[in-house]
């Protein structure tokens, strides 16, 4: 079986986008509005000549209130079946306490996390991803899941860490 990274964090961070970006193509669904539901979660990807599975965890979630029991459900799903999990935030809102919860459970879980501190669009945003370290989770990464911008730094992180 190959290698399963997967991608977790609450609605609107951009999850779905980075898959895309991953897997090159456009077939996760990207949405402004969190909670859609579809079948295909998992698509094969490559980095390096190295093989893994890609698992977007986003369409699992309800778009109901109960929005923080269902992330945390979400991420306990996925980090069961992850060898490496692909937690993302939005770098330009910072930490919000569903990222919190989280973390969490991440910290139980003691998979490999990497953490991406997306919508880093340019340099500003880029710096202002810093700030993430208080999650105590580890160096943020920043990316641009929709402009492509460090992508190839995260994936070998990812990569490292499996
Ligand atoms: P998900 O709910 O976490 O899967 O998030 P989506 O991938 O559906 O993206 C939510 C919204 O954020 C969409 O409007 C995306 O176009 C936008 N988005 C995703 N990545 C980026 C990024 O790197 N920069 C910016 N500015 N917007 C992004
Ligand atoms: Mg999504």
């Amino acid at each position: 079986r190959l290698p399963v990274v997967a991608v977790v964090g609450r609605p609107n961070v951009g999850k779905s986008t980075l898959v895309n970006r991953i897997i090159g193509r456009r077939e996760a669904v990207v949405e402004d509005v969190p909670g859609v539901t579809r079948d295909r979660v998992s698509y094969p990807a490559s980095w390096n000549g190295r093989e893994f599975t890609l698992v977007d965890t986003g369409g699992w979630l309800p778009d109901s209130s109960g929005l923080a029991a269902a992330i945390a459900e979400q991420a306990r799903l996925a980090v069961e079946l992850a060898d490496v999990v692909l937690f993302v935030v939005d770098a330009t809102i910072g930490a919000t306490d569903l990222d919190e919860a989280v973390v969490e459970i991440l910290r139980r879980a003691k998979k490999p996390v990497v953490l991406a501190a997306n919508k880093a669009d340019d340099t500003r945003a880029e710096l202002e991803a810093a700030s993430l370290w208080s999650l105590g989770i580890g160096e943020p990464v920043p990316v641009s899941a929709l402009h492509g911008r460090s992508s190839g730094d995260l994936l070998d992180k990812v990569l490292e860490a499996l």
